[in-house]
């Protein structure tokens, strides 16, 4: 296996105020790695309200919740962050020569000068069906996300809910299933309109087989799904499958944030507003995760704490560089950095 990857800084979260982060950072000539539990960038924007206008945003009138990110994702475009998602990272430990290792739930490894922890709520969990026996075959049968597609090839699979998780992957999977079954409580689907209609076309063309009822059992075992059972309209019918993925929706837990020996303060980071700077030197905190006197938990406080904690960062990262502060309308330095000189 190949070591760990090393980077200047690594930014947990991939929320608005993650996503900015990397845009300061990288002003300052910091590279950023990005990680998220989601499988897609914008944290609370993209997850709870992606369709949601938002008037808050300075000169952004009205912005919705995914368009907020789509922005974002394009000012950041110039630095090339890495972005890793569906990983979380679990451990977070000061190194002998002073910098921080990181590892994800997927043994992911990095190696950084700088920690932003942009952590947001906590980490998005997924919420757990009301199955008997549900957990005896979590990841190994039953699995809330998908982490490589390869996997899944050539199962019996079915996947439960409405939303956008569940259409985008029944459209992602049905290529490489053996068979896919959506299953959903209602004919009514909240997930994007077009996905909608494309999961429609392939439920006409028989390569997805839509249920309409509810799951009420799984069967199987020693971890290995063998059929669930599923109550219709018309009664209980058993459905063949070797892999369930249901998407009920996820709920917002603070997670391992709270193993890293930072002071928290009612499970929110402690950190001071010069630097946004936590108990330990060279982790810093912004955006939602974070706590002071006066704190609004509002995006556009997240942008300015990015500011001022890449500029603490840098001290860090480049000990021996003096910072000067420039405009980007009138740095010609910042606008090579950006592209547009
Ligand atoms: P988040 O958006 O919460 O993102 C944090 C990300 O970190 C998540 O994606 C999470 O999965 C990830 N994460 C956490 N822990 C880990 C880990 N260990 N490893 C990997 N990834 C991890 N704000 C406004 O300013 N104006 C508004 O009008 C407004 N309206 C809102 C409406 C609703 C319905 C909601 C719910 C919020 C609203 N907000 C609004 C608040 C705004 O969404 C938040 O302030 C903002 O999302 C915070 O951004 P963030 O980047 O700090 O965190």
């Amino acid at each position: 296996t190949s070591g760990p990857i090393e980077t200047d800084a690594i930014v947990i979260g991939a929320g608005p105020c993650g996503l900015f982060a990397v845009f300061e950072l990288g002003l300052l000539d910091i590279k950023a790695h990005v990680i998220d539990i989601l499988d897609r960038p914008g944290g609370q924007c993209a997850e709870l309200y992606p369709e949601k206008p938002i008037y808050d945003v300075p000169a952004l009138p009205v912005v919705t919740g995914q368009e907020l990110t789509d922005r974002l994702m394009e000012q950041i475009k110039p630095f090339g962050p890495q972005f890793h998602f569906n990983e979380r990272i679990d451990g977070l430990v000061r190194e002998a020569d002073g910098r921080f290792r990181l590892t994800t739930d997927a043994g992911t490894e990095f190696l950084a000068k700088v920690v932003v922890v942009a952590a947001g709520g906590g980490s998005f969990t997924p919420k757990r069906p009301p199955l008997n026996g549900i957990e005896e075959y979590e990841g190994k049968s039953v699995f809330y996300s998908v982490r490589k597609i390869e996997t899944m090839r050539g199962h019996d699979i079915v996947i439960v809910g409405g939303g956008d998780s569940a259409l985008d992957w029944t459209l992602n999977l049905a290529p490489v299933a053996k068979s896919l079954t959506l299953i959903h409580r209602r004919d009514e689907f909240r997930a994007a309109p077009h996905s909608v209609e494309k999961m429609r076309k392939l439920v006409e063309e028989a390569t997805v087989r839509l249920m309409i009822g509810q799951v009420t059992a799984l069967e199987g075992a020693n971890g290995h799904l063998t059929a669930v059972d599923v109550k219709t309209a018309s009664g209980t019918e058993r459905i063949a499958c070797s892999a369930m993925l249901p998407f009920f929706g996820l709920t917002m837990k603070l997670g391992p944030v709270a193993n890293w020996g930072l002071n928290l303060h009612e499970n929110l980071i402690s950190v001071d507003t010069e630097r946004f700077e936590t108990s330990e030197h060279g982790i810093f905190a912004i955006g939602d995760i974070n706590t002071y006197p006066g704190k609004l938990k509002l995006i556009l406080s997240g942008f300015h704490e990015g500011a001022l904690m890449a500029q603490a960062a840098h001290k860090i990262v480049y000990p021996d560089k003096k910072l000067l502060f420039q405009y980007t309308t009138s740095s010609s330095s910042l606008q090579k950095k950006l592209g547009v000189k």
